[in-house]
């Protein structure tokens, strides 16, 4: 969901997130910030009631391309914007669709990565080596983290909500739990509680 920001590990000792309503005007959901949507996010939005063409950044013919495939996604698809803000965004800043909200909305500002163990490739968004190695164990540990890659968390620095007291390592374990039903399930088919066995 997010440009191309500065990120920096997320890890025990890391600042906790709150969304913040009342001073941020809702950044992540404005340009340049474009919500991708999967297969699974539109179908639950049109569950609701929703119209792809009303929700959707594509026109008539390329939606009929994507129906005529089950919906099986081939480009990367996100939500409509008009005058550069979501068109979920009331005028109040509310999601008009928080309950239907695409994963990736749910996601941010966080966003799940798979490194090698050694977690080199992410050098440059951690502050400590140290914390590095801590939470590449804690994730080493945990069942899901199948070697040789290991899921670390990043956040981006622009959202103004990472304002809570430092994670302690159950608060971390919790939020790498909440990450992964939100996103591995659905970007890397593997088993969660939020989706079931599968995607
Ligand atoms: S940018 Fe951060 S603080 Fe602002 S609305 Fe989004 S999640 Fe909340
Ligand atoms: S769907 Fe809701 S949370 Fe997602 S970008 Fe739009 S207004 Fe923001």
């Amino acid at each position: 969901m997010a440009p191309d920001a500065p990120e920096r590990l997320v890890a025990p000792g890391t600042p906790g997130f709150r969304c913040q309503p009342q001073t941020c005007d809702a950044l992540c959901c404005r340009s340049p910030y474009l919500a991708g949507v999967s297969e699974r996010d539109v179908a639950l939005l049109r569950e609701g009631g929703e119209e792809p063409l009303h929700f959707l950044d594509i026109d008539p013919g390329q939606l009929q391309e994507l129906l005529g495939q089950g919906m099986r996604w081939s480009q990367f698809v996100t939500l409509r914007q008009e005058e550069s803000r979501c068109v979920f965004l009331g005028e109040d800043l509310s999601c008009g669709a928080y309950e239907r909200r695409p994963d990736g909305c749910a996601l941010y500002p966080h966003r799940l990565v798979f490194v090698p163990p050694g977690g080199d490739r992410i050098a440059s968004n951690v502050e400590s080596v140290d914390l590095l190695d801590l939470s590449v164990r804690i994730a080493l540990g945990w069942e899901p983290g199948e070697p040789p890659y290991v899921p670390l968390v990043l956040r981006d620095l622009a959202c103004p909500g990472f304002t809570e007291p430092p994670l302690s390592s159950a608060g971390y374990t919790a939020l790498l739990e909440r990450i992964w039903d939100l996103d591995a399930c659905t970007n890397h088919a593997w088993p969660c509680e939020r989706h079931g066995d599968s995607a």
